[in-house]
């Protein structure tokens, strides 16, 4: 399996062009010597022709023309590069790259059934993905459960691979109405990925809410854990002005302090650890703060915009 991240922050990327907090500010002001990052976005493949999406990044347009692996076929009789994309949860960061896709091409959409609710009967627009024709074809995930998924069309065949899912807890993003809240199952607001094949297992989850035995086991397993590094700390947002509300409060559990994610990462697993989903305001982006030498001497490596591996 190849899989290659084309985008690493969280929501609005970083720099965020309306964010004023010391990150973004010093990085607009060239004195910050770290990479930008563009909003969240993994693609992976098992035959390096078709490939699947992990969330659909506001940036998908300009992440689609810099990657090479994503080229359109000079001739367009040739297989499409995108077989489908998997929805983790229904955040503007993790959708809005849909609207990217529509018109020409048609693609599978997997998304548990509240996630489809909150987008095709409440924002009417992603309607557009109707266009194509055929028009993109979506699939259910259960909140917890195992998908034989395949490369091709034709799905008579043994799957091609597994993509397990993981409740991750959290809530529905705020925009969604109270009407729709009370009737889309609270468990299908945000999972985790586990894509299998032969025997290995990359594990995908950029909304951890709290701790749980569930996404622990997960991570116990993968031979690569792509995992929540939103905040540094529970207050970061309050901190640096950005927002009243505390990490967890909006459903990403704090890399530091206790019980955050660096303390509670399975000591015994043995893959690569890699956080993903970084916000603007992180100071694990600063190479020179403490913060990011902590997560390095804990393991962790932070994903960036081109980073690549194979399992
Ligand atoms: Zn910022």
């Amino acid at each position: 399996m190849r899989v290659k991240v084309l985008g690493s922050a969280a929501g609005g990327g970083f720099p965020q062009w309306n964010c004023y907090c010391p990150n973004c500010s010093a990085l607009r002001r060239g004195k910050l010597q770290v990479r930008p990052r563009t909003q969240t976005q993994v693609i992976f493949s098992l035959d390096s022709k078709v490939w699947f999406l992990l969330c659909a990044s506001p940036d998908l347009r300009q992440q689609i023309l810099s990657a090479r692996e994503l080229a359109l076929p000079t001739d367009d009789s040739a297989s499409f590069p995108i077989g489908g994309v998997f929805l983790p949860n229904a955040d503007v960061d993790s959708v809005m790259g849909l609207l990217h896709l529509r018109e020409f091409q048609s693609f599978f959409v997997f998304a548990t059934l509240g996630v489809q609710c909150v987008l095709l009967k409440e924002n009417r627009i992603f309607r557009v993905l109707e266009r194509s024709n055929p028009p993109a074809k979506w699939q259910t995930l259960s909140s917890k459960g195992r998908l034989g998924c395949h490369l091709s069309e034709d799905s008579s065949g043994p799957s091609d691979f597994i993509c397990g899912t993981v409740p991750l807890g959290g809530c529905y993003p705020d925009y969604v109405s109270e009407e729709t809240l009370r009737a889309v199952p609270a468990e299908d607001a945000s999972v985790g990925f586990v894509m299998e094949q032969d025997d290995k297992h990359l594990f995908f989850a950029p909304a951890i809410s709290g701790v749980s035995a569930v996404w622990k086991a997960a991570a116990e397993r993968a031979d690569v854990s792509l995992i929540d590094g939103t905040f540094w700390s529970d207050d970061e947002l309050m901190r640096t002005g950005r927002s009243r509300r505390t990490a967890r409060e909006i459903g990403h559990l704090p890399l530091s302090g206790p019980g955050g994610l660096l303390e509670q990462f399975p000591a015994k697993a043995k893959g690569r650890k890699i956080l993903i989903h970084i916000n603007n305001t992180n100071p694990i982006l600063d190479e020179d703060r403490a913060e990011h030498r902590v997560a390095l001497d804990a393991g962790f490596e932070i994903a960036y915009d081109g980073m690549e591996f194979q399992l």
